[in-house]
Order: structure tokens, then C-alpha cells, then sequence
């Protein structure tokens, strides 16, 4: 396994977004591109600073090394795990979340069984 040195993780920029800015989703942080098409990570700006700084991380990972959230989530909890426990909490206590994985658990049953025929 490679070592990930965060040094160049924090290179990536990141942009502080405020709460409501993802219109579809209640997300924490999120990956997006500037105007000239490079990927960013944004955050939430009302996050506790302790979260906030791991969806930074998380996001950053995201755009360096690729891939969905399971390798994400290894990646950023291995370079920050006591932040990845809070975020993880933090999560579990956000109804409008728990709501949004829930619509997505019901949209992911409601179409494999349409592909399931
Ligand atoms: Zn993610």
C-alpha cells in the first residue's frame, strides 16, 4: 500500500460553502469543478471545525486518488481516524441525512426491481 502524505492532499484547493448550497442534497462537502474544469473540494461552512476538516480531507482524497466512497472512506479514516469517527457520528445525528439515505436506499430498491422485471 502506498504511503498518502496529506502535505499534498492539502494542495488541492477548498472552498467553503454555506449550508443549503447543494440544492439536491444535504451533503457535508462535495466535489466540483471551476471554471476552467479543475476538480475543488468544497465544505460546509457551519460545520464544527473537527468535521470540517475531515470532509475537506475527504474530499480531497476523493479528487487525488479516485474511486467511490468505501475506498474514500479507508483512505481519509487511516489519515485522520479520530475525525472519521466524528464525521461518522455527526452523520448518524443529521435527520435531513438520515432522510436522504433513506430516499436513496427506497430509489435503489424501487429500480433494481424495475431492472429485476
Ligand atoms: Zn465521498
Amino acid at each position: 500500500m502506498p504511503r498518502f502524505k496529506r502535505q499534498r492532499l492539502r494542495d488541492i484547493p477548498c472552498v467553503e460553502v454555506p449550508k443549503g448550497h447543494y440544492s439536491d442534497a444535504p451533503s457535508f462537502g462535495r466535489v466540483v469543478r471551476d471554471k476552467d474544469g479543475r476538480k475543488i473540494a468544497t465544505v460546509r461552512s457551519d460545520l464544527p471545525p473537527r468535521i470540517k476538516r475531515h470532509v475537506a480531507l475527504h474530499e480531497r482524497v476523493h479528487i487525488k486518488y479516485g474511486g467511490g466512497e468505501i475506498k474514500t472512506n479507508l483512505i481519509s479514516a487511516a489519515l485522520d481516524p479520530i475525525g472519521f469517527i466524528n464525521t461518522a457520528f455527526a452523520t448518524v445525528r443529521n435527520k435531513e441525512r438520515i432522510r436522504y439515505y433513506i430516499n436513496r436506499i427506497k430509489w435503489f430498491l424501487k429500480n433494481k426491481n424495475k431492472t429485476n422485471g
